[in-house]
């Protein structure tokens, strides 16, 4: 197809734009859309607020993102600004999703822009920026709304994922990959998400059939036992947010997850993809646990972030998240490393460091805080996704008699 040196195919494009809005979003007629994307998305943004009106939306309000002003902070700010963070901003973004607007993100950006800056300044932004939207983040961890996050091919992006390749074609590569993994190569894309979420709930139902105590993953490298939260819940796919909107909050989506106990966490576990943090890429990560706390960590490149991410706060040396997706998964077998967590996570197994969702509780929706921590839900400002799956990993579901199901033999559901 004839695509005007973008290198994106515009009928694809259009596509993705109404999945994020009918599938993603599920947006209700009448409700607002806050919605967040780098700069070089602006053709995406203007196809997804197109059909948000046509869905019936209130009031679409875009906020837009770019590198060139974010470089420029770092180069010329004053050392003070490095503490700083928006909190007015992020208030009403807060007092937005109170009054029930949905949420979608468009990622997008260079992955690697911040390599090259200070990284004591760029965990101090960070960490400052966290603690500002934290209140405003905790109504999307605890599912008050509905929210979706997608991607567009931003050609630094595309550049980083297909180094060899001139711009054009590398662009054209990635918008592909992301095309497919969001299932918008199809003629009917709504009805291929209709079936992958039939799919991901005949998994579901499985796992929170067996109430399984823990989890035993074992492979090179990896002996961990990984106790699950007590009322955890496995989700995947389409879910109902508090204000009784299903969505589905990642396009692309094909894990199973749920909520680990905080403190019942033991054993080693080697990453088995790099992890692409706010532009540094840590590698071999392996990490030790005792009594849910990661009390070792080491890696071959960018353990000296990898030791700041673990010093964020108490939280984010235990799990919020373990997940599980299959070696012969679509994005997997693409064999791309996207250098983005919708991406990468998509692609294997992984656990997450730092905050629980609550809508990974039985009737999490309606648990208080507090609640969810004495249930061994983890509190953290951060959230990372951190891959351990290969085609070598073996799953077992331990029940609360200590019998042993099989779950995953080499990287494939059991
Ligand atoms: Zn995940
Ligand atoms: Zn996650």
């Amino acid at each position: 197809m004839k695509t005007h040196g973008s290198g994106i195919d515009p009928v694809k494009l259009d596509r993705l734009a109404q999945v994020a809005v009918k599938v993603g979003l599920n947006l209700q007629p009448g409700q607002d859309l806050f919605l967040t994307a780098p700069v070089a998305a602006l053709p995406l943004v203007r196809l997804i607020a197109e059909h948000a009106y046509k869905a019936g939306a209130g009031l679409v309000t875009p906020m837009l993102a770019d590198e060139q002003l974010t470089l420029a902070r770092y180069r010329h700010a004053a050392d003070a600004s490095f503490d700083r963070a928006p909190g007015w901003l992020y208030d009403g973004i807060g007092k937005a999703f109170a009054a029930n607007t949905a949420r979608l993100a468009i990622v997008g950006d260079n992955p690697m822009l911040l390599s090259g800056e200070d990284p004591a300044k760029v965990a101090r932004a960070n960490k400052a920026n966290s603690v500002a939207y934290q209140p405003a983040l905790e109504k999307i961890a605890n599912f008050d709304i509905n929210w979706n996050i997608v991607a567009f091919p931003g050609a630094a992006w595309a550049r980083q994922v297909f180094a060899g390749d001139a711009e054009e074609v590398a662009v054209g590569r990635l918008a592909e990959a992301i095309f497919a993994a969001s299932r918008v190569d199809r003629d009917d894309p709504i009805a291929a998400w209709a079936d992958h979420n039939a799919a991901l709930a005949t998994r579901t139902r499985w796992l929170n059939g067996h109430r399984f105590a823990a989890l035993h993953f074992s492979g090179p490298g990896t002996d961990l036992t990984i106790g699950l939260a007590d009322g955890h819940e496995w989700a995947g796919g389409a879910a109902t947010a508090k204000n009784g909107v299903t969505c589905n909050a990642n396009i692309p989506t094909e894990e199973v997850f749920t909520t680990p106990h905080a403190l019942r966490v033991e054993g080693r576990v080697a990453g088995t993809k790099p992890l692409s943090y706010q532009g540094t890429l840590i590698e071999d990560i392996s990490v030790r646990f005792e009594g849910g706390r990661i009390v070792e960590a080491q890696a071959s490149r960018g353990e000296a972030v990898l030791a700041k991410v673990l010093d964020t706060d108490e939280g984010a040396r235990r799990l919020g998240e373990v997940a599980l997706v299959p070696h012969s998964s679509p994005i997997s077998q693409s064999g791309i490393l996207f250098y983005n967590t919708l991406f990468d996570e998509n692609a294997s197994c992984h656990i997450a460091l730092g905050q629980c969702y609550a809508k990974c509780f039985v009737d999490g929706t309606k648990l208080t805080p507090e609640q969810i921590a004495a249930q061994g839900g983890n509190k953290s400002l951060i959230h990372i996704d951190w891959m351990i799956g290969s085609g070598q990993i073996d799953i077992d579901g331990i029940g609360a008699d200590g019998s042993r199901t099989p779950v995953f033999r080499k990287g494939e559901w059991a």
